[in-house]
């Protein structure tokens, strides 16, 4: 789960760490009196999505040489201005495809004098089965592209999850990013802070990009990316809080509800598996045979009738679903509850694209009877490879 940057900092202001004052608005009527509640004389203003590049980015609705998505203003009227330029615009950057992002919210900040950009973020690092900085000096930009051309300017700090940050891992970090003196000072209290949000919150992402050295020589959290373990959310009910469904895919938040693993691909064959390693090989073996997935399914293990209708309909109301494959390995799951909940979902929905269904395993030969017997226009596969050729053929001859 992933929260706005305004949430993120709020968050992390709670843990001591340097953030600008600031006020999130929803209404052009409300940005006289947001800037005025800040010290001035510079404000940014700037567009909450789930989505980063923002001040790169451009509005569909402006002129191609307008302001992006992140802008200085250096007057109370100079915010509202561009409050009403960028409030229910729609905002395209490198991370939101070509559609772009409506931008609903923004965040009104008190603005910082910059002397330095730095990158700082932490994740899972699984090569080491530790949570680790990610520290460069060349922050502000695009973190990919540096990764790309020069990734000697990357450091990557593994942190010891008994010791924690250690005064030698902060050490560590001021000295990769060349830090001294007040900032470095500084550095003590931010690193170790930004590690126990981190873990505390089980966070499976927090990037800084960028974490700032003011003119004054003192570190500023400039942005912040933050992404949720959403196997952890149940211990969270305060991040839980803090979700905007309207950033969110319409088709995952219904999936969310009923507990299932889902994620929304742009290909134009619906998936439906159990299992996750069988649902990526699922997805390979389309791929395979020169197709591309729709989706990422995984109903689970223990999946009942109303979950495998739930998730039916959740495939089929894809407009850009051309064909579906269902890929069943009975275990724990019984293909004869796949196949009536498979032909309750049909009944509700209707099916207007090619099935193939592929059943194995407990209860297999009941559930090819179910739906041979249902009178639906099914096609039984023998194994994956049978039900993969033959659902790209389907979608192929449509
Ligand atoms: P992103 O483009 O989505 O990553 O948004 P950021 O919050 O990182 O802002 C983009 C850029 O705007 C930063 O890298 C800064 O160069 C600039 N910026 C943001 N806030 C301030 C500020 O308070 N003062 C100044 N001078 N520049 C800022
Ligand atoms: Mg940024």
């Amino acid at each position: 789960m992933n929260i706005h940057e305004y949430q993120g900092k709020q968050l992390l202001k709670g843990y001591g760490l340097p953030v600008a004052e600031g006020v999130a608005i929803l209404k052009p009527g409300e940005a006289e009196a947001a800037a005025k509640a800040l010290p001035g004389p510079l404000y940014v203003v700037k567009s909450q999505i789930h989505a980063g590049g923002r001040g790169k980015g451009k509005f569909k609705e402006l002129a191609p040489d307008a302001k992006g998505g992140v802008r200085l203003a250096k007057s109370v009227a100079d915010v509202v201005t561009n409050v009403g330029e960028m409030l229910g615009n729609t905002l395209v950057t490198k991370q939101t495809g070509p559609a772009g992002k409506q931008v609903n919210r923004l965040y009104i900040e008190d603005g910082a004098d910059i002397a330095r950009e730095l990158y700082l973020s932490l994740l899972v690092d699984r090569s080491v089965g530790k949570i680790a900085f990610v520290v460069s000096t060349e922050g502000g930009m695009d973190i990919e592209a540096v990764a790309h051309d020069t990734p000697e300017k990357i450091i990557t700090l593994a942190i010891d999850p008994e010791a924690g940050v250690t005064a030698e891992d902060v050490k560590k970090i001021n000295a990769a990013y060349g830090l001294d003196g007040d900032a470095a000072k500084d550095g003590e209290t931010v690193f170790p802070a930004l590690y126990k949000a981190f873990v505390e919150k089980d966070m499976s992402l927090l990037e800084v990009n960028p974490l700032i050295v003011m003119k004054n020589g003192r570190l500023r959290v400039l942005d912040a990316k933050v992404s949720f373990d959403n196997n952890a959310l149940f211990r969270h009910p305060e991040v839980v809080e803090l979700r905007d469904t309207t950033e969110e895919d319409e088709k995952e938040i219904e999936a969310s509800k009923y507990d299932l693993a889902y994620v929304a691909l742009d290909g134009n064959i619906g998936c439906m598996v159990n299992g996750a390693g069988l649902a990526m090989a699922t997805m390979d073996i389309i791929k395979l045979y020169g197709a591309e997935p729709a989706n990422f399914l995984d109903v689970g293990g223990g999946a009942s009738k109303e979950k495998v209708t739930a998730a039916f309909k959740i495939i089929t109301k894809d407009p850009a679903v051309k064909g579906i494959l269902i890929n069943i390995f009975g275990g724990i799951m019984k293909c004869d509850i796949i196949a009536e909940g498979v032909i309750a979902a049909v009944k509700e929905v209707g099916l207007k694209v090619p099935l193939v269904v592929r059943l194995e395993g407990t209860n297999a030969e009941l559930g090819k009877k179910i739906i041979n017997e249902s009178g639906l226009n099914v096609t039984s596969a023998d194994d994956l490879d049978d039900a993969a050729k033959k659902i790209v053929a389907a979608v192929d001859n449509a």
